[in-house]
């Protein structure tokens, strides 16, 4: 348990800061973890306590806490250009360097990238250039935007009107505009007697009728994780990009791929939509972008609404939008090194490597009476509570029991996450085998322990 003295750095934490996104009776009862520095995959408390951070900061940290060749980047870029003449009117020569590489390494043949500091402004972004085009191009009533049950797109307020979770309702969200469809999810949504193909088919229709209902002119673009992270690693149903690709494309609207979570190689692939097949519109990205050594989000556009885009900016002679810190240099720098580390060092390899036992892990604590469900691809999985298998019945309570495992797996020295009911697992990229062990090995004490 973290030590809960007066003047413990627990204690501050606890005094001083206001958490978001955290289970507050919780850090009332046992306080929470201060974590001063990290080792590879772990991070270590200012107690002195190592724990194998399983959630990769919040997946994120694929290359670990103490990569010597980005802090080196980020030294070398500090000392040469700390900052801005980064966007506005100039670019710093990493940002150059930076458009290049993500557009090499995009599904793309050719595109633009734009720059943000983290994944929500990224999507609120390419939010804000699907409404300058539409009105651009004389169909300014293009504006609502089509995204899923249970996809989480981030926290301003565009993003979180995206994101389809209940608890933005606490906010007034989501704004009018924003359609949530069906969650692809098979085991939770496929109604008895319905197969996978049939399901699939299911949510292709429902697409159907909504742009039906709604008008294509109306819909500026849908937006999709091509496995939702957030939401509990939900992969999607057999062939849905492929179902509703098609779609999309017949009634012009643009498909963009959030890779924020499956991007730099989480599934097995450089980009998710790799791994599921489909060639979306746009991407956006962030977190394993810079390995999390720096916050920063992009918007790589491919090639269609590139040119698009850049025709309705030129017109305009502005596209009115971006950040203070847009296409930092020390970002760009590090972001640079970022790609080279997990696709030149062998990270990605490492992925690939490890899919088998991690599939392998998951598939064994499953077994247990109260998992209902494993899911996973490539180095992101989750393990879902049920109070009952064969019904697949929920505990009560929001959090509860996925909580009471995450907790814990704390005290044994495993930071792993509860979403919902289920608890994820999005380890970096540079584990061991003897880490992925450790790491299961510990989960399942908690599984015995909580129930
Ligand atoms: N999109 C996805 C798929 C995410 O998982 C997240 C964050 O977890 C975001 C967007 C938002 O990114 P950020 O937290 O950097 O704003």
């Amino acid at each position: 348990m973290p030590d809960t003295a007066p003047n413990s750095w627990e204690a501050r934490a606890a005094a001083h800061s206001f958490y978001g996104f955290t289970d507050l009776p919780s850090v009332r009862a046992r306080g929470t973890v201060v974590v001063s520095h990290g080792e590879g995959p772990y991070v270590v408390d200012t107690n002195g306590r190592r724990y194998l951070d399983a959630n990769s900061g919040l997946w994120n940290m694929v290359a670990g806490f103490d990569h010597a060749g980005l802090a080196e980047a980020a030294q070398e870029q500090y000392a040469r250009l700390p900052g801005y003449h980064a966007f506005f009117g100039r670019m710093s020569d990493q940002t150059v360097m930076l458009s290049e590489r993500l557009v090499e390494v995009s599904p793309f043949a050719r595109g633009r990238v734009f720059y943000t500091n983290s994944g929500s402004e990224a999507n609120d972004t390419m939010l804000k250039m699907l409404w300058f085009l539409g009105r651009a191009e004389g169909q300014p009533e293009r504006r609502k935007i089509l995204t899923r049950v249970n996809g989480y797109h981030g926290v301003t307020v565009a993003a979180a009107s995206m994101t389809g979770k209940p608890y933005n309702d606490l906010f007034g969200l989501p704004l009018p505009g924003f359609i949530h469809l069906t969650c692809p999810h098979y085991w939770r949504e496929g109604r008895e007697d319905e197969t996978e193909t049939q399901f699939t088919a299911r949510l292709a229709a429902e697409l159907e009728e909504v742009i039906a209902r709604e008008g294509a002119e109306t819909i500026a673009g849908f937006v999709a994780e091509p496995v939702m992270g957030a939401g509990g690693v939900i992969p999607p149903s057999a062939g849905y990009f492929q179902a509703i690709g098609p779609i999309l494309k017949r009634h012009g609207i643009p498909l963009i791929a959030d890779e924020v979570i499956c991007g730099f190689g989480r599934t097995g692939e450089v980009w998710g939509c790799q791994t599921y097949d489909f060639t979306p519109d746009a991407i956006i990205s962030s977190k394993a972008l810079t390995a999390g050594y720096f916050p920063m989000g992009a918007v790589i556009l491919g090639p269609e609404l590139a040119d698009r885009l850049q025709a309705a900016a030129e017109d305009a002679e502005d596209f009115p939008h971006g950040f203070t810190a847009s296409g930092h240099p020390v970002g760009c720098a590090i972001a640079l090194k970022a790609i080279d580390v997990v696709l030149n060092e062998g990270l990605l390899d490492n992925v690939r490597a490890l899919t088998p036992r991690f599939e392998a892990g998951l598939a064994r604590l499953a077994e247990h009476p109260n998992i209902g469900e494993w899911r996973g691809k490539g180095l992101m999985g989750a393990l879902e509570a049920v109070a009952d298998k064969t019904t697949k019945t929920p505990f009560p309570g929001k959090l509860s029991v996925s909580e009471r495992i995450a907790n814990t797996c704390t005290d044994h020295g495993l930071i792993c996450r509860p979403l919902g009911q289920s608890i994820v697992l999005c380890p970096p990229f540079i584990l061991t085998d003897a880490q992925m062990d450790e790491m299961f090995d510990k989960l399942e004490g908690a599984l015995k322990q909580v129930f």
